[in-house]
């Protein structure tokens, strides 16, 4: 912490980035890595079906998709490639080859509705969409470019001849937009996230010291999430084995058998996945010794309470759980703890990483804050996405001139570096660690005929986090019934956007320029 600039600098290891300036993108980087001859163990395993990809295959079929982008689909720098599809086997080799090509991954989830996917495209403007059999249906309408994952000119691609130049052919900067992801950040509906390639790379600050043999990571959490979709490249760079938890709904007893089954060390996921975890362990004894190999779970999307840190850890005591912290806008984590002794800091979302530099500050004054005194986070680093899309009027309102980003989180920074997030102030609600944009449901509820306005806020739940709990003002003369507008909302969002409970009321309560106040809604 320097108290002249009430800055607080991370302590942790460098972790060598290119010079910025270099023409880079983050395949090439990614795959420098790779030692020569590449690993024997696998690259890639589906969870499900127990396939596997090597490490020779998996950069002939991205060389080969690369090639077969640029030649055939005529997908060049600076597309926008939409990705409705389950996480699968493609799943990295897709998103290495369109980025290696210059073009903009965007995934989104399937489980959206197509209007929910509309708002998304508009935002992104692809030109390309891949997509499997059972999601194109939903794809936005108007693009000229579609491909199925799941058919066999696909396959005939990643067969193809590959170039070996093909990653050198286009000269991509490390600024060049890589991915384009969706979060409604600190307020409002969602809004296109831009990471560049040099945010990608610096992903790597998150990863501990290189391990002396390999990992095996088995991936729990959606690839369209920032923390799945940096997940799905990074163990490929550190030479360790991805294994893809394939199944189309989370299911704690088949990561279970996946772990023991392919010797799993590792594992990413969120807090109501350890939950199941833990429930589904609980009532069997032969558990311990049939996951023995799991070594560290990395939590991380949401915040994790100490009681449900402690079940897990009464069932699995040889497993070292750190929590990660991080936010779509900052390429997913730069804070996490590292090791056992770091882990027992219960409470604690560990210290920042490499090149990460923070404030607290006061929200309501600005002013900068000393170590131990909560308030908002503000971070600074090579993680920082390069704005909103097309949206520079929400950009300035969290990414200032000197690149400190506002997080909307309330947190405290402790005198030996460790951070702990104590609420949030912006408006989101993390169901299951999703998120949740209370504009966007409030926005829904105002075009039921009988509803004259609306807010919504998140009510704390010990299994999913925060439930969306609506209140709403009744139109003179209209009779509400919860049971229907809650159906109303349902028929047009994804599941974990459904509103839990409806409470009439004769007001919102709002500030003088007509702003939702949400603390207040929140106590009612
Ligand atoms: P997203 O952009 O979907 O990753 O959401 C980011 C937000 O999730 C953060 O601003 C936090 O409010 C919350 N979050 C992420 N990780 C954690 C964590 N480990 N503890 C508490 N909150 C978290």
């Amino acid at each position: 912490y320097c108290a002249a600039t009430r800055t607080f600098h991370s302590l942790r290891e460098p972790v060598p980035l290119p010079p910025p300036d270099l023409p880079l993108s983050f395949p090439a980087f990614a795959f420098s890595f790779l030692p020569s001859p590449l690993p024997s163990h696998a690259a890639l395993i589906d969870s499900a079906t127990g396939e596997a990809v090597s490490f020779p295959a998996l950069l002939a079929q991205v060389r080969a998709l690369a090639t077969a982008l640029r030649s055939h689909l005529r997908v060049s720098r600076g597309d926008v490639a939409f990705v409705l599809a389950p996480p699968s086997l493609h799943t990295p080799v897709l998103y290495f080859a369109l980025m290696a090509v210059g073009a903009v991954v965007s995934p989104a989830n399937p489980a959206l509705t197509t209007g929910e996917l509309a708002h998304l495209a508009a935002l992104s403007k692809p030109s390309v969409a891949f997509a499997v059999s059972s999601t194109a249906s939903k794809l936005p309408p108007g693009l000229t470019t579609v491909v199925l994952l799941d058919s066999p000119g696909f396959l005939s691609f990643l067969q193809g001849p590959g170039d070996a130049s093909v990653m050198d052919a286009a000269v991509i900067r490390q600024s060049d937009p890589a991915v384009v992801l969706y979060s409604s950040g600190t307020t409002g509906l969602a809004k296109a996230v831009v990471l560049t390639h040099r945010n990608i790379m610096s992903s790597r600050v998150m990863a501990a010291s290189a391990p002396a043999v390999p990992e095996v990571l088995l991936l729990t959490v959606p690839v369209f999430h920032v923390y799945g979709f940096v997940f799905c490249l990074r163990p490929v760079m550190a030479a360790n084995t991805l294994v893809l938890h394939t199944p189309t709904r989370f299911d704690a007893r088949a990561v279970l058998e996946a772990v023991g089954r392919f010797r799993v060390t590792r594992l990413a996921l969120a807090p109501p996945a350890l939950l199941a975890i833990a429930r589904t362990a609980e009532g069997e004894d032969s558990v311990t010794a049939s996951t023995a190999t799991l070594q560290a779970v990395l939590c991380g999307g949401a915040s994790l309470s100490p009681e449900l840190l402690r079940r897990f850890s009464q069932k699995f005591p040889q497993v070292c759980v750190t929590q990660g912290y991080g936010l779509t806008e900052t390429t997913a984590g730069f804070c996490r703890n590292i090791g056992v002794e770091e882990s027992r800091r219960v409470g604690s979302v560990g210290r920042l990483s490499w090149g990460t530099e923070a404030k607290i500050i006061d929200p309501e004054t600005g002013a900068a804050l000393p170590p131990g005194v909560p308030g908002e986070l503000l971070v600074r680093g090579p993680f920082v996405m390069k704005g909103y899309l097309g949206d520079k009027e929400s950009t300035s309102k969290v990414l200032d001139s000197e690149g400190w980003l506002r997080t909307g989180d309330v947190c405290m920074i402790g005198k030996d570096g460790f951070v702990s997030v104590v609420d949030r102030m912006k408006e989101i609600i993390k169901y299951k660690g999703y998120q949740v944009a209370p504009a966007e449901l409030e926005d829904l509820l105002q075009t039921h005929p009988g509803i004259d306005e609306a807010g919504v806020v998140g009510y704390p739940d010990d299994q999913v986090g925060e439930l969306p709990v609506a209140f709403v003002v009744g139109c003179s003369g209209s009779s509400l019934h919860e049971a229907q507008i809650k159906d109303f909302v349902a028929k047009q969002v994804v599941h974990y956007k459904r509103i839990h409970r409806v409470f009439v009321v004769d007001s919102i309560p709002k500030n003088a320029s007509g702003k939702i106040l949400r603390k207040d809604l929140a106590k009612l």
